[in-house]
């Protein structure tokens, strides 16, 4: 067991680090791939302050290291989604004059020196950064604050991903929690109480007071645009085309996609707002996605949630900012405890976002293929390469399970439910090992996330913090005709069947399945439950 994790090593060093550092000539802030916007970003704000109180220019550095995507399994399509976001911070920064340079760096061990030598030439004295919480990430800053230390540099490290810190919701005698719903209850307490500071907008940098001096900037050390790709990350032309299609970068656009769910677009002409979001607007618009979402959530076939994830996991837009909007919009006060309400459902999703992150800073081992009950260590997995490529592919001969993973092959998304399936299936189903599809996750999905990836892995393969009972396995085709009703979902993804409709579409029958060239299911789901619960109730046993 963990008793001291890297987070908290993390903050000892920071007690350590210089604290009243000589001025420098200019103040670097660290954009990591967490934080791709300059609007209410705490991090970012803070440097911003310290260049104009110092009087000296800002500059944003953003550190590409392949290893790292290499280690943490990064799809090549969240890599193409960064670099889009960076390419539009970048502009935007222009227009203040504050400078963003990109570093392609190898190997990831010496990042941190990389990084000090960059302020040394740029003699700077401050490093600003919001915090990451995944262990490399927080080993990786710790030893930056060793080496400041030694450089008379002070880096300064802020939480900036969660609505509420990792460390802050506790139980009463102080331990973190590993149950998602007094998590959760004592979170909405704690955000309650101080709504206004936890959901502050960090203001946006203003105009850099000087511009860096040119001899500091040319030559060998950065590169002065953003790359279009990254070596071994390449996406080809056709899918690079279909991303930027479907999630466009930029804060401005993660914004209207956040008026879009608060709103639909009948109701804003409705009321003859350009800005959904302006003044004018009552609170009892039925039609908002939002007010819907504890009934409709679920729903595969319709589009009821509000596909930000993409957004939050690289920090184009703020969580807090979510937040704010949803409540300025229906003129709440207070967030709501209970989850008969939209709003409050959804703000509940969001505290599971925070639920995760606090997990993985305090319990890193989840992040190193130990399932956090350790009594399920010795699960046995079956190994069948083929169950593993029908699974990727879509082409497991059970309609919803195909559908859900062609829609993450294809889109690098799907819907919660849609995830919780697959996961199901493939833990249970198949009963392969759970890494492997958290894995293959993090390698196609677009808002890949250490944390809630792995929450959810674990929560599937009922190994994780407060998962579904390993006895209650999903069953996929009731599982399809409530999460898919209509079938829509399924003749999306799966046009082979887009022929069938009423029960037909969730359970095809086998001559008609076999008529249309679509796969006879590769195992018996009443068979595998028994296997399943078999296996996890005697783990070691066959
Ligand atoms: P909405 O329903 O609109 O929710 C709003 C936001 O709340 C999401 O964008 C997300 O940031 C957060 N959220 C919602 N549900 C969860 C949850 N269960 N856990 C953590 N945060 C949540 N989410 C990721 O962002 N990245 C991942 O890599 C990821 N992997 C997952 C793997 C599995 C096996 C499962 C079961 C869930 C995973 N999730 C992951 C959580 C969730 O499925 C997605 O966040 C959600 O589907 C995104 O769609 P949305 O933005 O429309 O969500």
């Amino acid at each position: 067991v963990q008793t001291h994790p890297p987070f908290l090593r993390l903050l000892d060093a920071l007690r350590d680090v210089v604290q009243k550092p000589s001025k420098g000539q200019s103040i670097v802030y660290w954009m990591r791939m967490g934080d791709l916007r300059i609007s209410d970003n705490k991090a970012l704000a803070l440097a911003s302050a310290q260049a104009v109180e110092d009087q000296v220019p800002l500059v944003v550095l953003h550190v590409l290291s392949p290893q790292d995507y290499i280690a943490h399994d990064r799809s090549k399509t969240r890599i193409d989604f960064v670099l889009r976001n960076l390419s539009r911070v970048k502009d935007e920064l222009a227009r203040l004059n504050i400078p963003l340079y990109t570093i392609t760096h190898t190997p990831r061990k010496s990042v941190p020196t990389r990084v000090i030598s960059v302020l040394q030439t740029l003699q700077s004295t401050r490093l600003f950064a919001n915090f990451e919480y995944e262990v490399d990430e927080l080993r990786r800053d710790t030893e930056v604050c060793s080496l400041a230390q030694n450089a008379g540099i002070r880096p300064t490290y802020v939480h900036d991903r969660c609505i509420i810190e990792p460390g802050v919701v506790k139980t009463k005698d102080g331990r973190t929690y590993t149950v998602y719903s007094p998590y959760q209850r004592n979170w909405i307490s704690i955000l309650n109480s101080n709504l206004s500071d936890y959901l502050k907008e960090s203001p946006s940098p203003t105009s850099n007071p000087s511009t860096i001096r040119e001899d500091h900037v040319f030559g060998p050390l950065f590169e002065v645009d953003v790359p279009v790709s990254v070596h071994g990350f390449e996406l080809d032309p056709e899918e690079a085309a279909n991303m930027a299609n479907i999630w466009p970068a930029g804060t401005s656009y993660a914004k209207e996609m956040l008026s879009r769910f608060l709103y639909t677009k009948a109701r804003a002409t409705q009321l003859g707002a350009v800005d959904p979001l302006a003044d004018g607007a009552e609170d009892s618009d039925k039609s908002s996605r939002v007010l819907l979402y504890d009934e409709a959530r679920d729903r595969g076939d319709k589009d009821t949630t509000s596909r930000l994830s993409p957004y939050l996991s690289a920090g184009v837009i703020s969580v807090r900012e979510c937040v704010r909007q949803t409540m300025k919009l229906l003129r709440i006060q207070k967030v709501e405890a209970g989850r008969s309400s939209g709003v409050g459902r959804w703000v509940q999703e969001l505290a599971w976002r925070d639920f995760y992150t606090n997990v993985l800073a305090y319990y890193p081992r989840v992040s190193m293929g130990r399932p956090f009950q350790e009594r399920f260590a010795d699960v046995k997995w079956e190994v069948n390469e083929e169950h593993l490529k029908a699974w990727k592919e879509g082409k497991t001969g059970i309609p919803i399970v195909d559908a859900a993973m062609r829609q993450i092959n294809t889109m690098g998304w799907t819907h919660n439910r849609m995830r919780m399936i697959v996961a199901m299936f493939l833990s249970k189903d198949l009963m392969l090992d759970w890494r492997l599809g958290e894995r293959y996750f993090m390698e196609k999905l677009i808002d890949g996330d250490l944390a809630s990836n792995n929450g959810g892995w674990q929560w599937s393969a009922s190994t994780g913090v407060d998962p579904a009972p390993y006895f209650r396995i999903f069953n996929p085709y009731t599982q399809s005709s409530k999460a898919d009703p209509t079938g829509d979902f399924i003749r999306t993804f799966v046009p082979e069947l887009k022929s069938l409709y009423g029960s037909d579409i969730h359970n095809p029958p086998a001559k008609v399945a076999d008529k249309l060239g679509y796969p006879k299911p590769i195992v018996n789901h009443a068979e595998a439950r028994v296997r399943a619960i078999r296996r996890y109730k005697t783990p070691g046993e066959e």
